[in-house]
């Protein structure tokens, strides 16, 4: 008898394991339900056990714009008037090198795809499973998105996109980005298989079993300049640890258009360094 309740319960529970799958394929085909967020506001927020602030609104230029952000949501933004906030001018002459920073360490996996677009950029979330190793610290990666043009800039010049890989610590949350520049080229071969795909309009999203594998979207030499610093959209919270990468990728001039096209120009502009160090791994 024990055993038949013991199957019993087994079966049921499958039952519920399967439906809930199904249920969850059906919500992600529907343009208006909520997808598993990970944008940067929700990651914030998740951070400091705050509630969403749903009425805050910003954009990249007019009285919502970048200069305003610290203003636009009571106490909850304040951070984007704070003195480590990103992206920054990488000045090379002054980064510090140090033979003794690790290598990024990957140890990412497949992904199906899942593409949102949020009102403010268009974001890939990956399938769990893949973390990065970065500074003895191994974060998973939650998602990646891109920014037109590159929000962080070198010596002064910016590139025409940037995407932003977001890895959390499971343990305490703190977030670590992998930004790696676009530049003007031959078609990106791994980006051309979701150009009919991107989503057009704010809170349309894309999903499919395809799979791809990240890692296949990266540089070959992923040196990188490393510093600390915040998010680049409000809350703007300062719990990121960034690490950019030297080598930029290639994407044509219809794909570099066709991102900005839906996106419109998403970056924020450099920020103060404030004192900071900008260090180096090679
Ligand atoms: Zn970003």
């Amino acid at each position: 008898m024990k055993t038949n309740i013991f199957k019993y319960a087994l079966v049921l529970g499958l039952i519920s394991v399967f439906t809930s799958c199904e249920n969850e394929q059906i919500d992600n085909q529907n343009q208006n339900q909520e997808v598993p967020k990970y944008d940067e506001t929700s990651l914030s927020n998740d951070f400091f056990g705050r509630k969403s602030s749903t009425d805050c609104h910003f954009e990249y230029e007019g009285i919502d714009g970048p200069e305003f952000w610290a203003d636009l949501c009571g106490e909850d933004w304040k951070d984007c008037g704070g003195n480590s906030q990103s992206p920054i001018n990488i000045i090379t002459s002054s980064v510090v090198e140090d033979a003794s920073i690790n290598n990024i360490n990957t140890n990412y996996t497949i992904s199906s795809t899942n593409i949102f677009n949020n009102g403010h950029t268009i974001q890939f979330n990956y399938d769990a499973g893949s973390s990065a190793s970065l500074n003895n610290i191994d974060y998973n990666l939650l998602q990646f998105h891109f920014h037109t043009g590159s929000e962080h800039i070198v010596d002064g010049v910016q590139y025409p996109m940037e995407m932003h890989l977001v890895h959390q610590d499971p343990v305490t949350k703190l977030l670590a980005v992998i930004g790696v520049f676009f530049e003007e080229g031959k078609t990106n071969k791994e980006l051309n298989q979701f150009m009919n795909n991107l989503p057009e309009h704010e809170d349309d999203h894309y999903v499919s079993n395809k799979k791809y594998h990240i890692k296949d979207m990266l540089p070959g030499d992923m040196d990188f300049y490393t510093y600390s610093g915040s998010l680049t959209t409000p809350a703007c919270s300062e719990i990121v640890t960034w690490y950019v990468v030297k080598e930029a990728i290639k994407a044509s001039h219809w794909q570099l258009e066709r991102f900005e096209q839906i996106m419109h120009e998403n970056f924020r502009p450099a920020q103060a360094l404030n004192g900071r160090l900008v260090w180096a791994n090679d």
